[in-house]
């Protein structure tokens, strides 16, 4: 459902992603793990076209992503993205910050937008949240709405930049419970994170990047158990 082949990309003259290679089946679930500044979120954001890429190819659900407008809209509809420090409109209720996109991108009607976001809210666990502002809620409860927010729009993929980096360790729990459960349910998932739990539980496959490159990639037993580059020795032995 995704292909990544030979894709670079510069920041003006800085080299930031190199000869990235990755394909993702309809289903499966990817962890991205590396040191601050090895290109992460420089990568996944390329995936939906918040960032552009120079050189190569990256094909998101048959669409090859170029600088057609069409081609971005259709991708922003497939690819829901949860960042690290949610982006929920301060200014909207949770019920409306779930609604937004649904009513004006979908074109679904208010009241069938707004029954299917207290699914959604429920499946999070905050239903109850529904009429708050983010202001007024927990980092870990913004987060499951963020969750519920991109599950709206019904993605066929979901992209996470570091979703519990920010929260306070009592509220990390929370939100990888969602996103495990979102997991089982068959979503295909790209997740970047360093919550390696999460990553053993649930990632078919582990990615870990540095300089811009992918260094290694490998099954979650293989990548913890015995990996194969100094690289990736050394930034285990640093997180674990
Ligand atoms: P972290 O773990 O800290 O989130 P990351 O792996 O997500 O790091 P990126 O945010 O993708 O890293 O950044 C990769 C490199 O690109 C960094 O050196 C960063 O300084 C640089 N960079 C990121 N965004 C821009 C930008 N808009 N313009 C220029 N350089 C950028
Ligand atoms: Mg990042």
């Amino acid at each position: 459902i995704i292909r990544v082949e030979g894709m670079h990309k510069w920041y003006g003259d800085f080299h930031v992603l190199k000869d990235l290679n990755l394909a993702v089946d309809q289903g499966e679930r990817i962890v991205i793990c590396g040191p601050s500044g090895s290109g992460k979120s420089t990568f996944i954001r390329c995936i939906n076209r918040l960032e552009e890429h120079q050189q190569g190819r990256i094909i998101v659900d048959d669409v090859e992503l170029t600088d057609d407008v069409r081609h971005i809209d259709s991708v922003r509809r497939e690819v829901g993205m949860v960042f690290q420090h949610f982006n929920l409109f301060p200014h909207l209720t949770v019920l409306e910050n779930c609604c937004l996109s649904p009513i004006w991108v979908r074109k679904i009607p208010r009241r069938e937008a707004e029954a299917a976001a207290m699914e959604y809210l429920e499946r999070v666990k905050i239903p109850d949240q529904a009429t708050k502002y983010p202001g007024q809620l927990s980092g870990g409860q913004q987060q499951r709405v963020a969750i519920a927010r991109a599950l709206c729009m019904k993605p066929k993929i979901m992209l996470f930049d570091e979703p519990t980096s920010a929260l306070d360790p009592e509220m990390i729990k929370e939100v990888l419970d969602v996103m495990v459960e979102l997991a089982g349910s068959g979503m295909t998932m790209i997740c970047v994170t360093h919550e390696m739990g999460f990553a053993k539980t649930v990632a078919d496959r582990v990615i870990f990047m540095d300089g811009g490159e992918i260094v290694e990639e490998a099954p979650p037993n293989e990548f913890f158990s015995n990996p194969r580059e100094p690289r990736t020795q050394q930034f285990l032995q640093q997180i674990l």
